[in-house]
């Protein structure tokens, strides 16, 4: 198998599952007991949230654990929205945003607020000026992702929030995708709230944090215990809060490295399917993207077509977020972006891992050529366009 969907999810890293394992079968206690048990566990959590907070520039009590990113995401506007609705209830996000965030916003406009979606650029970049230009009085917050999961262009993040500050409104950032393989860090960016996420850095599935600065007035998301000071109730998921400590380590550990690799071998990917395979048009910033993604469009055929021929030949990737894979309905990122419907349809992200190597890629590019050259074989829509491009010779 040659797995190229790691925005999707990630493998579980070995020394990430040896974390948690001990706080399955040993250190197993509530980690609100007050017995020795419990607080090695509270203990452990603690930690976790001492060294996420030193990754990304926070203190130890501005980290809140979740149940991941949709969950970190749906709290940071909900509970914003909320808290502020007295100043005003006008919020700005992007077209591109994932569904976390855009579903959420849909819910807040059935609750009376207004949301502006900003446009993006033909690479996915939103455009700091017009940001600025679409703050009102009633403007109580921007939520900008720090990268997006489609096609890796990563947004001015820095610039966003610095006007979001000087205009006392509040950042929210989603850097699922960004935290672990990029430097991040609330301070210098001005970030208020950040949502990120285990399982995108060889973490485990269903455990994330939200980041909330302090001093922010926010209300409390899950009701009931007095866990993560009285923010969200519910028994802490050790294991997993462990387990994503330990993937935070590993990820900051090798994120030079790592990403260097994954730039070396997305450029050689991007360079041989531009040069091998017609018609085809690389989405997303050429160089402000994610280090592992590469997204491509090809013209008469279909990226769900495309997929299932890959995982013919072992090889894993996808035609758009893996939580919008299964529907036909063309990726809302790539129409923001100003691609047809037809360009859109054609779409492949393949996203890497610093494990990935040279000659599965080059395994990958052979099946590709061949998969795309039998689907236009098959297509009538590429027949009629080949026939007018001959008969204009
Ligand atoms: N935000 C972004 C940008 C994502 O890519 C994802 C997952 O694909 C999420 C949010 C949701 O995260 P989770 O799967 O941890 O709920």
């Amino acid at each position: 198998m040659i797995y190229l969907d790691n925005a999707a999810t990630t493998r579980t890293a070995p020394e990430v599952v040896e974390a948690m394992l001990p706080f399955f079968t040993e250190q197993y206690g509530n980690p609100s007991a007050i017995y020795s048990l419990g607080s090695a566990a509270g203990k452990a959590v603690n930690q976790a949230k001492r060294t996420i907070a030193g990754a990304i520039g926070a203190k130890q009590e501005e980290i809140y654990f979740t149940a991941g990113g949709t969950e970190s995401d749906n709290w940071a506007l909900k509970a914003a929205a909320e808290a502020c609705e007295e100043k005003g209830k006008h919020i700005i996000t992007t077209k591109i945003e994932h569904h976390a965030i855009l579903h959420t916003c849909e819910y807040l406009e059935g609750k009376g607020f207004e949301i502006t979606y900003l446009d993006v650029d033909q690479d996915g970049l939103v455009d700091p000026a017009v940001l600025e230009a679409a703050i009102r009085p009633d403007t109580i917050l921007i939520s900008v992702m720090f990268a997006n999961n489609e096609v890796g262009t990563m947004e001015p993040v820095q610039e966003i929030g610095a006007i979001a500050r000087a205009r006392g409104v509040l950042f929210h950032t989603d850097a699922v995708q960004a935290f672990g393989q990029v430097p991040v860090n609330v301070q210098e960016m001005k970030i208020d709230m950040l949502s990120a996420s285990g399982h995108k850095m060889n973490g485990p599935k269903g455990v994330g944090f939200l980041y909330i600065r302090s001093g922010l007035k926010m209300t409390s998301f899950i009701h009931g215990g007095a866990q993560e000071r009285n923010r969200r109730a519910g028994t802490e998921n050790v294991p997993g809060i462990v387990g994503l400590e330990a993937a935070v380590v590993r990820a900051l550990a090798r994120m030079e490295e790592k990403a260097a690799k994954e730039i070396r071998l997305r450029d050689y990917l991007i360079d041989r399917i531009e040069k091998e395979i017609p018609y085809c048009r690389l989405n997303g910033h050429r160089t402000r993207r994610l280090p592992g993604n590469v997204n491509f469009s090809f013209r008469f055929v279909e990226g769900e077509s495309i997929l299932i021929m890959l995982d013919m030949k072992g090889i894993c990737g996808s035609s758009g977020s893996a939580c919008t894979s299964g529907s036909l309905d063309p990726s809302h990122v790539l129409l923001a972006m100003g691609l047809k419907h037809e360009e859109a349809r054609g779409s492949l992200r393949l996203t890497l891992s610093g494990e990935n190597t040279r000659e599965e890629l080059d395994l990958v590019v052979e099946e590709l050529k061949r998969i795309v050259g039998r689907l236009r074989e098959m297509s009538p829509l590429y027949e009629d366009f080949i026939r007018r491009e001959g008969s204009k010779r």
